[in-house]
């Protein structure tokens, strides 16, 4: 999830909001000031309705935002590095850039969060009761208590142990712990989530055929959205787990068939060695040697025939900034996210001189992850 709008920092942790964020906004607002305010209090003006509606959505926000720092702050007090917090349409995600180091860690880290809502619940519970205690207006008093209750669901919600949800960290640092396999742990985790995903989408689903409760559909996104994270979650832990400790070197093609950037594409196609054939993209090497970029067949089949002649590789190549590199001894679980952001799903591999040693692709990695799932951690 990527911020639309940053807010800064907040404690040294950056805050962004992504757009969908104005959709709980709103969403809140209108229920608020069109719903549960002029229910409960009938007889004020729609503008007290409004501007209190929009107040306590922001509110809330807040209360969300300080859910996640909670979690940040906590993170990097534990030597986790923290990326930054994005608000979205379906609360907050703190991004962290590695995982917990013990269980003991994770649990701090998780727990954190729940307890900082349960905690705003309580402040906005004493904050009612003592306004109310002031004869302050019913309306005001209302909004503050509607604050109190969504913060203490928030903290139960959250509290769930399931996958991606702050009791599904819970439930997995206490797998890991009893366990000590974290592997093992996450994908107890994981499959919690998705049975509660299933769940949430049955629920919501069945909310709206058979009792017409739109609302419903809101629990079955967020039921799926639960779905979708755990199953990435463990998928990412299974590749981490087989991936661990292997170098780009290993799972490399050595001396990869080049082609040299001078010569035309109508002599590169008409010389094809048929060891060609067995390629989809090829390092193109400079007059001198050194790696100049990346060609594919596509990019070869958009040049039209009669140009081909006159069109040479080093003109259709992708120039080597536009392409990702890799070192042999880098760790490939580290390449593997930036392959998958590329467009040509490919790295070359390069030497500290910049020589070409190899060139990696995502099916080469995919094919390596099979090899090792199915023979096993212990045969590597
Ligand atoms: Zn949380």
């Amino acid at each position: 999830m990527n911020e639309t709008f940053s807010l800064g920092r907040i404690a040294g942790v950056r805050v962004g909001l992504h757009w969908s964020v104005l959709v709980i906004v709103v969403l809140i607002a209108l229920a608020l000031a069109r719903g549960r305010l002029p229910a409960a209090h009938p007889g004020h003006s729609a503008l007290a309705y409004c501007t209190l509606g929009v107040l306590s959505s922001l509110v809330f926000l807040a209360s969300l935002l300080a859910h996640e720092l909670a979690h940040a702050i906590v993170a990097r007090r534990n030597n986790v590095q923290v990326d930054g917090i994005t608000l979205w349409m379906l609360g907050g995600a703190a991004r962290l850039r590695s995982e917990a180091p013990t269980p003991g860690a994770e649990l701090r880290i998780a727990a954190v969060g729940p307890l900082t809502s349960a905690l705003a619940g309580g402040v906005f519970a004493g904050l009612a009761v003592g306004l109310d205690a002031l004869h302050v207006s019913g309306l005001v008093v209302e909004a503050v208590a509607w604050l109190a209750g969504i913060n203490i669901v928030l903290a139960l919600f959250n509290s769930l142990p399931a996958a991606p949800l702050d009791g599904g960290r819970l439930l997995r640092s206490f797998l890991w712990w009893r366990t000590g396999d974290r592997l093992r742990a996450t994908r107890g985790a994981s499959a919690a989530g998705r049975a509660l995903g299933w769940l949430m989408v049955a629920t919501g689903v069945a909310g709206v055929l058979f009792a017409g409760n739109f609302s419903g559909m809101w629990g079955a996104l967020v039921g799926w959205f639960l779905i979708v994270t755990a199953s990435a979650e463990a998928r990412q832990a299974q590749l981490r787990g087989v991936l661990n400790g292997i170098p780009v070197s290993r799972v490399m093609t050595r001396v990869p068939v080049s082609a040299p950037s001078s010569v035309t594409i109508a002599e590169f196609l008409a010389e094809a060695p048929f060891d060609r054939y067995r390629h989809a993209a090829f390092p193109v090497l400079a007059a001198d040697g050194s790696v100049a970029g990346l060609v594919t067949v596509d990019l070869i089949d958009h040049v039209p025939v009669p140009d081909r002649t006159t069109t040479t590789i080093g003109d259709v190549m992708r120039p080597l900034p536009g392409v990702e590199t890799a070192g042999p001894d880098d760790m490939v679980m580290d390449l593997l996210p930036r392959l998958d952001a590329s467009e040509q799903g490919r790295a070359l591999v390069l030497d500290e001189e910049g020589h070409l040693v190899g060139i990696v692709t995502r099916a080469d990695i995919s094919r390596i992850v099979a090899w090792l799932n199915t023979t096993g951690p212990t045969r590597r």
